[in-house]
């Protein structure tokens, strides 16, 4: 006879929170230590003993270790240069905000899809800049140039700002510069939860903070090193409840077998874990999934096992902005993504807007 040993409960193994990211090396330009912003960045590197070096110019930043190009690519986005931003002529940046303020390039995510991984090229290490004062300066400008409009500034079109937030301080600064400015409206958008610093400072409801969302399919398979759909959620809880204007981007929308299961369990896991008052003001913002055929075969080499579908034939061909033709859903997929997840956002928040789906 044999005895069936008791049976334990179920330990929910919890996971350990996602850290905030520590460079393995830092480069500095020499011009970035004239700055207060340069000096406090070398503080914090040498107190945690991060090796680091002096450079010219990030343009000279070839000699990274690794073996192979992966390899190389995998330590490049572990890898910090902090230096000036000289490039002070704001990109464009439809249909989010009015112009892109570049307070970094890069992003230490590994994420598949990713658009830097083609617009970075050769450059795929982490770039911030200690001369927030010029960028604030150019900043002024714009608005000034559009007043009585208001002018808005995307901080995440190069990077994800608030996972580098640790270290430079710099989207404190342009939350705080814009609270002060009647004209001026600040927005990015982030995959980590590290909002903690941003929690007590005056905003004035001049900045809105969206967090990147999708179905658990596409954060578990395409999404690597960023923070975890819970820990997003419990930060827009925070955001929410410290009166930030609040947003989702939904996006890259990927179809996939499953997909209407996965985006209806999205948005009600979205409504089941936010504050029940932070439906007011609510917005989201829909991008479904698009290639160049550069980026797949940077993709395809960087990540040869993903599961990113990138088949040319399945997809409609439209003319890009910078010059190349992108891979998008045909017209029948598009229509069924953008009206499956409207009703269900409306469903779960009726008092949302939708500014756009792209
Ligand atoms: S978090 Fe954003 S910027 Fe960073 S790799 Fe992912 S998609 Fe790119």
């Amino acid at each position: 006879m044999t005895i069936a040993a008791p049976e334990r409960p179920a330990v929910k193994k919890q996971r350990k929170p996602t850290g905030l990211f520590i460079p393995e090396l830092v480069f500095f330009e020499p011009d970035a230590l004239k700055y207060p912003k340069g000096e406090q960045i070398m503080e914090w590197v040498k107190a945690r003993n991060i090796p680091f070096r002096m450079t010219t110019s990030h343009n000279r930043i070839t000699n990274l270790p690794g073996e192979t190009e992966v390899e190389q690519y995998k330590i490049a986005k572990r890898t910090l240069v902090v230096g000036l931003r000289k490039t002070l002529a704001f990109d464009q940046s439809k249909p989010s905000a009015d112009y892109a303020i570049p307070i970094a390039t890069g992003c230490m995510g590994h994420c598949h899809y990713c658009y830097l991984q083609t617009t970075l090229g050769a450059k795929p290490y982490i770039r911030v800049y200690v001369n927030t004062g010029d960028i604030l300066d150019a900043a002024k400008k714009y608005i000034d140039e559009r007043a009585p409009e208001i002018t808005t500034f995307e901080a995440a079109c190069t990077s994800d700002p608030l996972g580098l937030e640790h270290i430079t301080g710099s989207l404190a600064e342009l939350i705080t510069f814009m609270a002060a400015e009647p004209l001026g409206r600040l927005r990015f958008v982030t995959k980590y939860q590290h909002v903690d610093p941003l929690l007590k400072l005056n905003h004035n409801g001049h900045t809105r903070i969206r967090f990147s969302i999708n179905a658990d399919y596409v954060i578990k398979n395409f999404e690597p090193a960023t923070s975890r759909f819970e820990e997003r959620i419990e930060a827009a809880g925070k955001v929410a409840r410290a009166g930030y204007p609040l947003g989702f981007i939904i996006a890259p929308i990927i179809w996939h077998e499953g997909w209407e299961e996965g985006y209806a369990e999205l948005l009600s896991k979205l409504a089941e874990t936010l504050p029940p008052d932070a439906g007011k003001g609510l917005t989201f913002e829909m991008i479904q999934h698009r290639f160049t055929k550069t980026a797949k075969a940077v993709i395809e080499k960087r990540y040869p096992k993903s599961k990113l579908e990138m088949d040319i034939e399945k997809r409609k061909k439209k003319w890009g902005r910078w010059g190349q033709n992108k891979y998008v859903y045909p017209d029948e997929q598009q229509t069924a993504l953008r009206e499956f997840i409207t009703e269900r956002i409306f469903e779960h928040f009726p008092e949302a807007g939708i500014d756009y789906f792209t």
